[in-house]
């Protein structure tokens, strides 16, 4: 049966020839492999067991329980607290108690009953013209929906997972009136209809169409060092809004243990190696991310950004408002 099992997984990510190790680990990664690879590579170095990733962007979830026990992951890697509650609610999940895990990462990053796992946090921010936009303009979330924005802002589609948990924490803050409102008062002043991913709304700030977009952090590490992106980033500059009364959006990338899990062991040492130190560390320096591990410094790019303070709702509470928010996106029709 094990055979079997690797052999499917082979063929599902196109491999050519099935790996003789005896210890091995399959990932579905919601990440962008590229992300992952250097983590996964030291991981094998060190330890000999081999990593397989199969990269699942859509149906993540629907892949899981079609496949239930036959299923040939291991692990599930992906952002977004809400992606991870989805997985674990499915019943794909098992629970890992790990003395290694609940010490490395804290409290309010990881399930209570030991589902998933946080790895990494990232901030949403507002990427701001360093020439159109004066330092200290922009301060809050809900400075977005201003009019004096009119036609300045571009943001990627509202219906994309971190801008639901942006507009969920939104409604965590206010009530679903405020909430409606702040999404029409945002849909009018966009430059241009939301389209491409967080990157591209910094090229069309480098290109002049807009003064101002929302987006992840990390991604301002990652077009610096892209030769073809760095002179978008250079005309940039991170604002960390808070909210009224609270602080600055966060989300995590985590994982988890799935039922069918064929190599549990196997899985759960990478779990606990991607809460190392030495791992930690990669996702600081390499994917720009800020690391769950307490004592794990940022990388010395992500702490020239600046010092902000994390908002105050918890991450459970933003994902349990998921749902209602994405019918307020709907309800606005905010991509059109
Ligand atoms: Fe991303």
């Amino acid at each position: 049966p094990m055979s079997l099992r690797l052999s499917l997984f082979a063929l599902a990510m196109g491999a050519t020839a099935l790996p003789a190790l005896a210890e091995e680990v399959n990932i579905y990664s919601h990440r962008q492999p590229e992300l992952i690879q250097p983590l996964l590579d030291a991981f094998t170095a060190e330890t000999g067991i081999t990593v397989n990733v199969a990269f699942v962007d859509k149906g993540m979830v629907e892949r899981l329980v079609a496949e239930g026990d036959r299923s040939p992951a291991d692990l599930v890697l992906t952002v977004d607290i809400a992606r991870l509650i989805e997985v674990v609610n499915a019943g794909v999940t098992q629970p890992v108690d790990s003395a290694v895990l609940t010490a490395d990462i804290p409290a309010e990053f990881r399930d209570p009953a030991n589902h998933w796992f946080g790895l990494t946090t990232r901030a949403r921010v507002i990427y701001a013209s360093k020439d159109r936009v004066k330092p200290g303009e922009i301060t809050s979330y809900e400075d977005l929906a201003d009019p004096k924005w009119k036609g300045r802002l571009c943001t990627r589609s509202f219906t994309n997972d971190y801008n639901v948990a942006l507009t969920a924490a939104v409604l965590a803050h206010h009530d679903a009136a405020y909430t409606k409102t702040w999404l029409e008062g945002l849909k009018s002043n966009l430059a241009r209809k939301p389209d491409g991913g967080d990157r591209d709304q910094v090229k069309a700030i480098w290109a002049g169409e807009c003064d101002i977009a929302l987006g992840n952090t990390y991604y301002l590490g990652q077009m610096l060092a892209d030769p073809e992106q760095s002179e978008w980033a250079n005309s940039v500059r991170i604002d960390f809004p808070v909210f009224e009364g609270g602080g600055t959006h966060m989300n995590i990338s985590g994982v988890a243990l799935t039922k069918a899990a064929p190599d549990r062991e196997a899985a759960v040492k990478l779990m606990e190696w991607l809460s190392s130190d030495e791992a930690q560390k990669i996702y600081a320096e390499t994917n720009y991310e800020f690391p769950v591990k307490p004592g794990v410094e940022r990388s010395e790019l992500v702490k020239s950004w600046g010092e902000f303070t994390p908002d105050t709702l918890t991450l459970s509470d933003v994902a349990a408002k998921r749902p209602d928010a994405l019918k307020l996106i709907e309800e606005v029709d905010f991509d059109n």
